[in-house]
């Protein structure tokens, strides 16, 4: 399969993209990992999606990342008896604490907390601010709103009070249902929503333990406050830009998605770019001008991947709008102006071998036209730190777990291969030079570049790095079952 694009396709599962024929298609149109969003569904959907997405991988033979989205102490309305309602301007409207359908006069607002918190003339927004509410009166049973703004209100959508802070824990008894639910299925990623601070990750690290790798969801301005700290702590951040720009103005959301991007990139954890990406793609089959813009623009700054929600969830376009982000994604690519615009946020360089060889690698990759950057992985850490260099090749991770092909999904211009059987460097690359014939990775006729660590198989130890030509492995004598299919592969 030819991987001829660097940035990478997250893409949300919903009720548009449940069956295995549909999730196949998200695969075969580029999506690189699957969002299961558990704002929304019930367990026994996420449990079949995520089984389909497996099958689908195993089909489609290469690795498939899951990312589960922990709603977070996300404040929402229930639900309405008709689904939702038309709200007028100047119009009453209660949330209230009955537990039953809403109408055109009230909702169930299931959160105490707001109503401990809120005072007359305070706001509340719903549904990401598209509608505004002023608070008239409040007593610990109903909110009386004016409507400021006439619009439609609909099942669970979002709650926002930007004025009054409220005391909320980082994880609800839902997010850890869901959260043990998730990694009893077996996921790569938990992304958790509306993270304030790096404690908010450490504590939810000490539930993961390990069982997958960790995305804070940047969409507080507390979370922005705190940026360095929380990278520190995370394996990668999401720019939700969605309740971002519910509770900071739009004009401050371009300039912090450039600066959470560097920041990510800089420290080399994947940073996904999300939310109306290809909005109008959910209704229609082709997006605006401004939103082909808005995925380029992701792609000039060198995010790792960019995400699409209802457009892939519940729109009618769903595997359209995946073609739709990869062709844009290749496109904006093979513009040379985009290297230049994504190297001018050059990493910093630490001081360790791992980094050293990074640095020569992308130089590597500038002066000599090269195949693939080989690396052999069994943490992904050293995958990571070549990605974030963003070398001028495509990056091949050889690595013996699964579960880390699965993470490596997400991270910019990495394709994995499962191999077990390497014990040298000759190993190396003689399986990477089969497997980026296979992948279809590498323009015939060009090197490969190796970085590995010597001796051999102890982690942590990348300190080599090795120019090897197509013509030296006709030559290799090693292990002959090796070095026959890397024959055959170099020379098809
Ligand atoms: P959500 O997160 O889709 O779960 O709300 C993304 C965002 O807020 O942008
Ligand atoms: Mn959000």
């Amino acid at each position: 399969m030819q991987r001829s694009r660097a940035t990478k396709i997250l893409a949300t599962l919903g009720p548009a993209s449940s069956t295995e024929a549909v999730i196949e298609s998200l695969a075969r149109a580029g999506a690189d990992v699957f969002r299961l969003n558990f704002s929304h569904g019930s367990h026994a959907d996420h449990a079949a999606r995520h089984a389909a997405v497996r099958a689908v991988e195993a089909k489609v033979g290469r690795p498939l990342g899951i990312l589960i989205d922990l709603q977070g102490p996300k404040l929402r309305v229930g639900a309405f008896s008709n689904g939702k309602e038309s709200l007028e301007q100047g119009q009453e409207f209660c949330f209230d604490c009955r537990n039953d359908a809403g109408d055109r006069t009230r909702v169930y607002l299931p959160h105490p907390e707001i109503f401990e918190a809120l005072q007359p003339g305070h706001h509340l927004l719903v549904d990401d601010g598209k509608l505004r509410f002023k608070v008239l009166t409040v007593s610990d049973q109903a909110i009386k709103t004016e409507v400021l703004v006439s619009g439609v209100i609909s099942d669970r959508k979002g709650v926002s009070v930007p004025e009054a802070s409220l005391s909320i824990a980082a994880l609800s008894k839902k997010d850890r249902d869901d959260l043990e639910f998730g990694l009893s299925l077996g996921v790569d990623w938990v992304a958790l929503s509306f993270v304030q601070r790096a404690q908010d990750v450490i504590g939810a690290r000490s539930l993961i333990k390990g069982r997958a790798a960790v995305m804070a969801k940047i969409e507080k301005p507390q979370a922005v406050e705190n940026i360095a700290s929380i990278i520190e702590v995370v394996d990668a951040i999401m720019v939700a830009r969605g309740d971002l720009g519910v509770e900071m103005p739009p004009e401050d959301v371009p300039l912090v998605q450039k600066r959470l991007v560097r920041l990510s990139r800089d420290a080399g954890k994947p940073v996904v770019v999300a939310t109306q990406m290809l909005e109008s793609m959910i209704s229609t089959p082709t997006p605006t001008r401004a939103e082909a813009s808005d995925v380029a623009t992701a792609v000039y700054d060198g995010a790792d991947a960019v995400m699409l929600s209802a457009e892939s969830a519940s729109g009618a376009f769903p595997v359209d709008a995946v073609s739709m982000m990869a062709r844009i994604i290749r496109r904006t690519e093979a513009d040379p102006l985009q290297r230049q615009l994504m190297n001018a946020v050059a990493a910093q360089h630490s001081a360790n071998p791992t980094d050293a060889i990074g640095a020569a690698i992308h130089t590597v990759s500038d002066v000599l036209p090269i195949g693939a950057a080989v690396t052999y992985t069994s943490s992904g850490a050293t995958a990571l730190r070549i990605s974030r260099v963003r070398p001028r090749s495509p990056i091949l991770s050889l690595t013996p777990n699964v579960e880390v092909a699965r993470r490596l999904a997400l991270a910019w211009g990495v394709s994995s291969r499962l191999s077990a059987g390497a014990h040298s460097i000759e190993d190396i690359v003689a399986i990477a030079s089969e497997a980026a014939q296979v992948e279809g990775l590498c323009e015939s006729g060009r090197p490969l570049v190796v970085a590995a660590g010597v001796p051999f198989g102890k982690p942590g130890s990348t300190n080599l790095m090795r120019i090897v030509w197509p013509s030296e492995l006709d030559a290799d004598s090693t292990d002959s079952a090796v070095s026959k299919t890397s024959t055959a592969g170099a020379s098809s």
